[in-house]
């Protein structure tokens, strides 16, 4: 198989975090583990905090003056 980078089974690579600049070897380019926990904590759980407003329709219609009607 040829040697590409990062592929299943290829040598590790080792390169410098992009977040912290520590020497990281792994087998795909990112941030290193302690990073990527680090990154997880801040990004993974308040990403999940979303305020959802409850929708309230607009009532910009007139009653049907034939239901009103009481007669
Ligand atoms: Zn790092």
């Amino acid at each position: 198989m040829a040697d590409l980078p990062g592929a299943p089974g290829a040598d590790p690579l080792a390169f410098a975090c992009p977040r912290c600049g520590g020497a990281v070897t792994g087998a795909y380019y990112g941030p290193c583990p302690a990073c990527r926990e680090a990154l997880r904590a801040t990004l993974g759980g308040a990403g999940r905090t979303v305020a959802v407003e409850d929708y309230v329709p607009k009532v910009n219609v007139t009653p049907n003056a034939v239901a009103l009607k009481d007669d």
